[in-house]
């Protein structure tokens, strides 16, 4: 991919139920120069949940059709189905100066910075795992098998924060989103 530093790349991940959706929603509400990139999956849609707002829903052939056909700036199995960011929109976003954010999982995450490594990979952590717990019960999107296997992968995506460039708690909301901000704003300062 032929990435040109005009807009940043930002990458936001957290176990599932760490807030990441909820912040970027945020975040783009306070700043109109962030979009977010919007991945295909394989999952099924939640209640309320759109495709081409969300997600694009896709089947699994199809999914695979497009990993052939090399339409992904990085895909990977998470929670036991298939996600990936389409490359094309990316590029485009970033030649009109557009700052991109990515809300994806760790394994994503480490292959952006790979391909692109002025991109700004920051960790949302929640402040403990029995409060991730709660939110992700409270959310109430997930079956109870569903649920297991992504509790189960926090334990792991909680350890990759740690190749991160920031680390940030998602306790009192208001403050987490200040502070990725901030780390935005000081990347731009950079750029
Ligand atoms: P993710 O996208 O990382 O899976 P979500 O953004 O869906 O997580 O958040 C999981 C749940 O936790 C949602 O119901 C959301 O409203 C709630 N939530 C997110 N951040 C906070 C917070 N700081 N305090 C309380 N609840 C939160
Ligand atoms: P959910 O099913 O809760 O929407 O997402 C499950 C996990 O997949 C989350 O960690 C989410 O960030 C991640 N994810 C969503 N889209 C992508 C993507 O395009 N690539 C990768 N690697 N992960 C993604």
């Amino acid at each position: 991919m032929n990435v040109k530093r005009k807009g940043l790349l930002i990458v936001l991940s957290s176990p599932s139920g760490g807030g990441k959706t909820t912040i970027a929603h945020q975040l783009m509400a306070k700043d109109k120069n962030i979009v977010r990139s919007i991945s295909c999956t394989t999952r099924k849609p939640r209640s309320g949940e759109k495709s081409g707002r969300d997600y694009f829903f896709v089947t699994v052939p199809k999914f695979k059709a497009m990993v052939k056909a090399k339409k992904f700036l990085e895909w990977a199995k998470v929670h036991q189905n298939f996600y990936g960011t389409p490359a094309h929109w990316v590029e485009a976003q970033l030649k009109k100066g557009k700052d991109v954010l990515f809300v994806i999982d760790v394994q994503g995450g480490k292959i952006i910075k790979h391909k692109a490594p002025h991109a700004l990979l920051v960790f949302v952590k929640p402040p403990s795992f029995t409060v991730l717990k709660q939110r992700l019960l409270g959310r109430k999107s997930d079956s109870a098998e569903a649920l297991k296997v992504r509790l189960s992968d926090a334990k792991w995506e909680m350890k990759e924060g740690k190749h991160y460039d920031h680390r940030v708690i998602n306790d009192r909301l208001s403050h987490a989103v200040k502070e990725v901000r901030k780390i935005i704003q000081n990347e731009r300062k950079k750029a």
